[in-house]
């Protein structure tokens, strides 16, 4: 391994690797230090028999970062983008898988109460906040009302961050929201006064191979670049360089380089910083993440009471069932299971269901058994595989934003320091790339 670098990229996630993709298109010198024996963080696509699933994220929110991205490296043959009808959402709601309409056909799918309806109509006269950041939940009670909060709010949360709207920020999360009420006084409002044009589509996307097919090209292109199986101990600082401790295979090495992008968990960063940052090295260990068990799921579609022709469904927390949602893969991506059958993934847990990490196969078999009876399933599963990730999404906190505040001076105090990772950036596939370029390109 090298023992001086420019630039010392440390994890291969998606934000690493985005970094490391934009640092070498400049020729900078640089190394990507990784623990983990393969690349990719929580991007790992599996494949067993007939069957290819993802044991992290199934598909990425496509933005602008992400077209050029996936144009770079040539990956556009290879791109499967979700067809029309994975716009279809669903709730379970009072046992029944309802359709989500948008715009004011929500007021009118029986998901909803009257007192909703007046609750939209009062919001553009409802006083915005002079808080500094408050709750999801108190956001939405104090504008709308508690309905929307349980029936909308809840289940998109849990679709997101598998999270409780009571304990996440709104600022920090729902950025778009806290600045139209900021902007301009009213969600309503300002839904009126954004500029009229065509809706642009929400396209998702991911690769026929999956979308670990990002992660092996981006890995590929890194070569020698990339180091796996090094974990990284402690970073300290000697005059104008950083000394990073990284251990392989038992042995210690000392990495010498002017530049640091950290893209670390957050507990991991609180573990390597305290030499150079005590104070924030302290904060960001108390960054709790979710735990989320992936239930893998085939069932013969012949035996199917409802036509699965969408993304998939989530679950209001108050319907008390053991788990947030599912993704209909074999609608969303075919061609990944055989084509007689429906193929899905359960979520389970999340910050509000932390004893999922417990789970064993009487657990699974009866979320599997409600599984089937929320879909009318009248078959058994011909596959069934589950993956647990018990630490999943992180969940910002209300104030999180004075954590950022405080890395930014963190960073200002100790030049040549770069704090990454989908805590700093949004948790979204989409926000770590866009946050990893600019950071390349508008700052180093
Ligand atoms: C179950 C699940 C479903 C999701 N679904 C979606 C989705 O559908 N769409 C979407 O856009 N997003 C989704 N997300 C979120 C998204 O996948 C993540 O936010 C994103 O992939 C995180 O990338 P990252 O590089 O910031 O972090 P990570 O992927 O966590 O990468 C960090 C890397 O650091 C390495 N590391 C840790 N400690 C050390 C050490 N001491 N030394 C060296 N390396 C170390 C790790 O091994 C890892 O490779 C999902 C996440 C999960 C968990």
């Amino acid at each position: 391994m090298k023992s001086s670098v420019d630039i010392l990229i440390l994890g291969a996630g998606i934000s690493g690797l985005t970094a490391a993709h934009y640092l070498q298109q400049r020729g900078a010198d640089l190394l990507v230090v990784e623990e983990a024996a393969r690349p990719g963080g929580v991007i790992q696509t599996r494949t067993k028999g007939a069957y290819r699933y993802e044991a992290g994220p199934n598909a990425i929110m496509m933005n602008d970062s992400v077209w050029v991205l996936i144009n770079e490296l040539g990956l556009q043959d290879e791109l499967q983008t979700a067809p029309d009808l994975s716009q279809n959402r669903y709730l379970y709601f009072k046992g029944k898988l309802r359709l989500l309409k948008p715009g004011p056909g929500l007021l009118t799918s029986g998901l909803l109460p009257p007192s909703a309806l007046l609750a939209f109509l009062r919001e553009p006269f409802v006083k915005a906040s002079n808080k500094e950041d408050e709750s999801i939940a108190d956001f939405f009670l104090r504008r709308l009302n508690r309905p929307v909060l349980d029936n909308l709010i809840n289940p998109m949360v849990a679709g997101i961050y598998a999270g409780d709207p009571a304990m996440l920020s709104l600022r920090s999360t729902f950025k778009k929201l806290y600045a139209m009420e900021q902007e301009h006084g009213s969600l309503i409002k300002a839904a009126l006064r954004k500029k009229k044009g065509p809706v642009p589509k929400r396209e998702l996307a991911s690769f026929t191979g999956g979308l670990h097919t990002l992660i092996d090209k981006m890995s590929k292109n890194l070569g020698q670049c990339l180091q796996l199986n090094a974990r990284v101990i402690k970073i300290d600082k000697q005059q104008e360089h950083y000394h990073v401790q990284v251990n392989t295979d038992g042995a210690s090495h000392t990495i010498r380089c002017k530049k640091i992008i950290s893209t670390l968990p957050a507990a991991v960063a609180a573990k390597v910083l305290p030499a150079i940052g005590p104070a924030v090295a302290s904060q960001l260990n108390d960054l709790y993440y979710g735990p989320m068990l992936l239930l893998y799921l085939a069932y013969n579609k012949q035996h199917l009471g409802f036509s699965p022709d969408g993304f998939g469904f989530l679950i209001p927390q108050k319907e008390q069932m053991p788990f947030l949602g599912a993704i209909w893969n074999s609608a969303l991506f075919p061609g990944r299971a055989p084509h007689q059958e429906l193929f899905s993934t359960v979520f389970v847990g999340g910050a509000n269901r932390p004893e999922v990490v417990t789970y064993g196969e009487q657990e699974i078999a009866a979320i599997e058994q409600q599984y089937r009876q929320v879909m009318t399933i009248g078959s058994k599963p011909v596959f069934i595989d589950s993956h647990l990730q018990p630490r999943a999404i992180p969940q910002f906190p209300v104030g999180y934003h004075r954590l950022m505040e405080a890395l930014d001076e963190f960073e200002r105090q100790n030049p040549g320091i770069y704090i990454s990772g989908n805590w700093r950036s949004g948790v979204a596939i989409g926000d770590c790339i866009d946050y990893n370029k600019r950071l390349v390109v508008e700052r180093l």
